[in-house]
């Protein structure tokens, strides 16, 4: 049965699974994301929950969750359902001191990427950029913050050796804490959703789900003991490969199952680390259900909400969840998302070798060639990834050359004023 048709031809519309409001037809209502967009949901639904309960959880637990999720989407970039990628984190602690982490999830120590300073009738430019290229696309702005001319900054660049520092923060501190209750309240939501959207919204409204939906709307955490346990087990091996092979390393994982006596349970995997287990309804719910969300917080494209068909997990499994274990598991996840992290970083040491090399020795555009110059960029693009790749801190001086584009600019003029 689809929920879209519940009350269609009945005179009683459906109503929010948290309050009384009746849920307008069609777009009236609000879409709800049953994973949240800023952990790469796609899927929303409007059979759920109303406008205004929709709107409160997105400026309240659903932004807790966000930001404790924020970190460790910055570190991987992982984007949000609707593309957008993480907001920069500053001052993110790592084993090189305080970085900066652009939303792609390159580290970033600099705080300016150039100061200028007027001692006397001279004026000092210095830049601290990340590669070449960025040097290139930073001097319009230093040219007009130093009031000199664009030739002029470039012969004193060009004279002038430039020291090339680099050291790896190999050790970026991951902050997945999901510590707040608000996050689990958060996750407690895209359960009950994701169930509307099989048994439609009015069927979650009876006493059976009261502790859950009062844990969601009004955190009565007390009251919701033993309707949550941070589940530290391994998934059943089969299901989980098959989940890896398919959804990435750091998959999503919304599941919920009911058993014939209506007892049901939500088996959620947050980036394949977090793992919970919670108690939706004692007993008494939609029997036998079984429905799932799995998504790839890597690429948002590639999601299901058909997982359910192909991969079951037992309700035995499911109803003895384990605590004590949790600790081991997280420690473990976390170690397999590193060895994923230092892929990751390997790519980005090749990448940004491949552009230094480039600006260095080319134009846009210019075919690459074996001559003199082809193999002075192989040179130096081997170099790179070599000191990048095993991650050898170094500092060499290095040479500034404009990108030919400026060769041609206006005839030269002396630096002074
Ligand atoms: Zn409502």
């Amino acid at each position: 049965m689809n929920a879209e048709h519940l009350g269609q031809g009945d005179k009683k519309r459906p109503v929010c699974i948290f309050c009384p409001t009746e849920l307008p037809p069609g777009k009236g209502n609000k879409p709800e994301h049953i994973l949240l967009n800023a952990l790469g949901g796609r899927k929303s639904t409007r059979v759920a929950d109303c406008s205004k309960c929709n709107s409160e959880f997105g400026s309240g637990i659903d932004s807790t969750l966000t930001d404790e999720v924020a970190s460790f989407r910055a570190v991987f970039g992982l984007r949000s359902g609707d593309g957008e990628l993480p907001p920069a984190i500053r001052n993110a602690p790592s084993s090189v001191g305080p970085i900066n982490l652009l939303g792609d999830g390159t580290p970033n120590q600099r705080s300016k990427p150039f100061t200028v300073e007027a001692i006397d009738d001279q004026v000092s430019v210095k830049f601290q950029v990340a590669s070449l290229s960025e040097l290139a696309s930073y001097v319009p702005h230093a040219v007009a913050a130093a009031g000199v001319t664009e030739e002029a900054l470039w012969s004193a660049l060009e004279q002038q050796p430039g020291i090339e520092k680099v050291s790896y923060p190999n050790a970026v501190t991951l902050a997945l804490n999901c510590k707040e209750v608000d996050s689990v309240r958060a996750i407690a939501k895209s359960c009950l959703v994701l169930l509307a959207t099989q048994t439609g919204s009015d069927r979650l409204k009876g006493p059976e789900f009261s502790k859950a939906r009062d844990f969601i709307k009004k955190c009565e955490a007390e009251a919701a003991q033993g309707l949550f346990t941070e589940d530290g087990r391994r998934m059943p091996t089969a299901a989980y490969d098959a989940l890896i092979k398919t959804y990435g390393p750091l998959f999503n994982l919304i599941y919920v199952r009911s058993n014939a006596e209506g007892r049901t349970l939500a088996y959620v995997r947050l980036y394949n680390i977090y793992t919970w287990q919670l108690v939706l309804a004692e007993a008494g719910g939609p029997p036998n259900q079984e429905i799932a969300l799995v998504s790839n917080p890597l690429d948002n494209r590639v999601w299901s909400d058909t997982v359910a068909t192909e991969m079951h997990l037992d309700f035995d499994w499911l109803d003895s969840p384990d605590r004590a274990s949790s600790k081991g598991t997280a420690l473990r996840q976390i170690e397999t998302a590193f060895e994923f992290y230092e892929q990751l970083g390997r790519s980005q040491v090749v990448n940004n070798a491949m552009q230094n090399a480039f600006a260095t020795h080319y134009s846009a555009g210019e075919p690459l060639e074996l001559d003199e110059r082809g193999e002075a960029a192989y040179g130096d693009i081997a170099t790179q990834i070599t000191l990048g790749i095993f991650r050898i801190p170094h500092v060499r001086p290095i040479h500034a050359i404009r990108p030919v584009r400026n060769i041609v600019s206006e005839p030269s003029e002396v630096q002074g004023e």
